[in-house]
């Protein structure tokens, strides 16, 4: 087990998803966990059932992250109740996905506040708790979106934040014992994620090295470990659990197959020119030419999908068109976190 007994964590937003996949591991690891949640009670309830029924220790706590007096009476229940907190995975986040140009200053705000102002509470009230010990771990949660994708700019600009706001105050509570560390999830197959459009999700995966997205246990066991002495050395890291999607590189399978069958149409061709003009391996014929790799890689705007065979631009049009987006064809699109999916799907 990664913990001692006495190990009290919290996991914010752990009624569904990636949240309550932490709550688990965290308590199958050895922690006591208080499971989050905002408006779903009986899925937090249910998370706590399932850590009870498996020996482990639980308890439900209801608090918008975002609301101020609300995150103080969780963290004085928590005081109260246990005396400490040692882990803290400040996972809450909303998505409200629009296109920059149809998007309201409230829906911009509304998730700035839980997605940032949310983590910033929850970070401030857990570092009063933990610098008591002089020994704490926390964890964030922030995305691959930050890297620029479209339709989620205030939910990128949020993630960039969380980021960002991590890796100061990972210096700033180092000294006092308690380390940061962030996790950058790509696709991982929420409920949310279950529901999306089948091409957008085609695009989505083609992007991903790994040709898969995750479930939230494989975020869950990279958030157990940070949480843990294990990690004791790992302070102001983003890990990226995102199956390499943002590697920025994704090559077809079958293009290796097409470089050879290529390189063997090429000397075949150039043996044809020589014997035709009594040499072989000069300049190149009109016939070689045009046995050239159709299209040569080349980053999206993104840098996220790269395309050697041809065989991209159809599944990018087509996702928009199919998205009926309306926005312009032409500009790739990238393999994203899932909170695009409002957007782009129907
Ligand atoms: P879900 O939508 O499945 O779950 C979100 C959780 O956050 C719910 O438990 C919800 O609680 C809670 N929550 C939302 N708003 C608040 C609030 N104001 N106060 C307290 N809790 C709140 O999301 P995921 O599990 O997919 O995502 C979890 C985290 O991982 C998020 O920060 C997300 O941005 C990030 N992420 C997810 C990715 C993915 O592919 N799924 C990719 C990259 C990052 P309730 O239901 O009770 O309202």
């Amino acid at each position: 087990m990664l913990f001692s007994p006495a190990t009290v964590a919290l996991v914010t937003g752990a009624s569904k998803g990636i949240g309550a996949a932490c709550a688990l591991d965290l308590a199958r690891e050895g922690a006591t966990v208080v499971v989050n949640y905002n408006s779903d009670e009986p899925g937090a309830k249910a998370v706590v059932a399932a850590i009870e029924a498996e020996g482990g220790t639980a308890e439900a706590v209801q608090a918008d992250v975002g609301d101020e007096v609300a995150v103080r009476r969780m963290f004085n229940d928590i005081r109260r109740t246990h005396g400490r907190l040692d882990v803290l995975v400040a996972n809450a986040g909303i998505t409200i996905d629009k296109v920059m140009m149809s998007m309201s200053r409230r829906d911009f705000e509304d998730v700035l506040s839980t997605n940032v102002t949310g983590v910033f509470l929850c970070c401030r009230e857990a570092a009063r708790l933990m610098m008591l010990a002089r020994k704490g771990s926390i964890v964030t949660l922030s995305s691959i979106t930050t890297r620029g994708y479209p339709a989620v700019a205030n939910y990128s600009a949020s993630k960039a934040a969380v980021a960002s706001f991590s890796k100061s105050i990972a210096v700033e509570l180092a000294l006092m014992g308690v380390r940061v560390n962030t996790v950058s999830p790509g696709l991982i197959e929420t409920a949310m994620v279950k529901k999306m459009h089948p091409v957008s999700r085609k695009a989505f995966i083609d992007g991903i090295a790994l040709g898969r997205g995750a479930a939230p246990e494989e975020v869950a066991y990279v958030v157990s470990f940070l949480a843990s002495d294990k990690a004791s050395y790992i302070t102001g890291a983003d890990i990226a659990v995102d199956g390499g999607a943002s590697l920025g590189l994704v090559i077809p399978e079958d293009s290796f197959a097409n470089r050879d069958a290529e390189r063997k149409r090429k000397m075949s061709g150039a043996k044809a020119a020589g014997r035709s003009r009594g040499q072989v391996g000069r300049a190149p014929t009109q016939a070689t030419q045009a046995t050239q790799p159709t299209q040569p890689a080349r980053p999206s705007p993104a840098g996220a999908v790269i395309r050697g065979n041809g065989a991209a631009p159809a599944a990018r049009v087509t996702t928009l068109e199919a998205a009926g987006s309306g926005r312009p064809h032409g500009a790739d699109l990238p393999p994203t976190d899932p909170h695009i999916e409002g957007t782009l799907t129907p």
